[in-house]
């Protein structure tokens, strides 16, 4: 037989204020009705004075609505809920976005159904988590393994998981989108002549021409090297070239405006859309592409369309 220690009501009371995490018992009507733990001080305020109050008494409408519809959700489900959500000074009413911090906490909230009523109501117990700092780190780490490093864009890897996505929205709704790869011409001279150091310059400056001369819904990404591939979503070849006419031009521009190549700095590109044969990313980089060489091979300054 193993032993089992009896706690009295007070020592109990004692264990539940010693958890380092909060635990809320929340009603189905959104009240507060008791609120335990959250000792762990680097992480949480003191709750107390929240105890029979309502959430859209505490919080503004948009958050305490979000929360009422966990708390239903976890009513109806009846298992362990597990949500994530932001919670800022601006959130709590009373607070105005001016004052204490626009700095956002993440916290992990895991609900469970209660199997009895509190002062007459269903209710659910929420444990909530600070989770802030892995948070940042995840959302960090994300935008390391998505960033090419020197110019800021997508890399590769992000740039055909973006692809992929464009690729399946068009088979399913025909969505348009066009591809765009374009490079420098005779890149390597601005090494040589100019050393390497310039070199990544002017992959810099071809990066901020293309942030600032392409829309939100864009996708801009550098391949490698002198290689650059820009997706159109929404967007027809005809209209695609348009757009792709000016970016090659105002790249072009910025270059020679900088010194790169001395007035001689162009680019090429080869411009193509999704197709309905289209099985895999690989089909529309490839004719992309093979559109690019076509612009080198008659000369380079130009964008070739297929
Ligand atoms: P083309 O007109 O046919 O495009 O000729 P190119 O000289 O631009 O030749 P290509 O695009 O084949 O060569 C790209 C060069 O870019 C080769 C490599 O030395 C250089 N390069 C690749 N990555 C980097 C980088 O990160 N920084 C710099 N500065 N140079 C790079
Ligand atoms: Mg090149």
């Amino acid at each position: 037989m193993r032993d089992v220690t009896l706690f009295n009501g007070q020592q109990m009371a004692s264990i539940l204020t010693a958890l380092p995490d909060p635990v809320f018992i929340l009603t189905r009507s959104g009240r507060y009705a008791a609120i335990f733990g959250g000792a762990d001080s680097r992480y949480y305020h003191d709750g107390t004075g929240l105890v029979g109050k309502t959430m859209h008494e505490v919080l503004n409408d948009d958050k305490a609505d979000w929360f009422m519809q966990q708390i239903e959700a976890a009513l109806a489900a009846r298992t362990l809920q597990v949500v994530q959500y932001g919670l800022a000074g601006s959130d709590v009413r009373g607070v105005s976005a001016d004052d204490g911090p626009v700095h956002q906490n993440r916290f992990e909230g895991r609900v469970q159904a209660l199997e009895f009523l509190v002062d007459g109501e269903d209710a659910v117990l929420w444990v909530a988590s600070n989770i802030t700092e892995r948070h940042l780190l995840e959302t960090q780490l994300r935008v390391l393994s998505e960033t090419d490093e020197l110019s800021g864009l997508f890399n590769r890897r992000k740039l055909i998981a973006t692809l992929a996505e464009r690729l399946a929205t068009f088979r399913r709704y025909g969505t348009p989108t066009s591809v765009l790869i374009f490079d420098i011409d005779h890149f390597k001279h601005i090494n040589d002549a100019y050393g390497h150091l310039q070199g990544d310059a002017a992959i810099e400056l071809t990066a901020a021409v293309c942030r600032a001369e392409l829309r939100a819904t864009d996708v801009a990404a550098r391949l490698g090297g002198d290689e650059f591939v820009v997706l159109m979503p929404h967007t027809e070849r005809a209209g695609a070239r348009v757009i792709a006419e000016r970016l090659r031009l105002r790249i072009a521009e910025a270059l020679r405006a900088a010194g790169t190549l001395g007035q001689g700095a162009t680019i090429s590109g080869g411009l193509s859309e999704l197709l309905a044969g289209d099985v895999s990313t690989d089909a529309v980089l490839k004719r992309a592409d093979d559109a690019l060489y076509c612009s080198k091979r008659d000369g380079r300054d130009r964008i070739t369309t297929v």
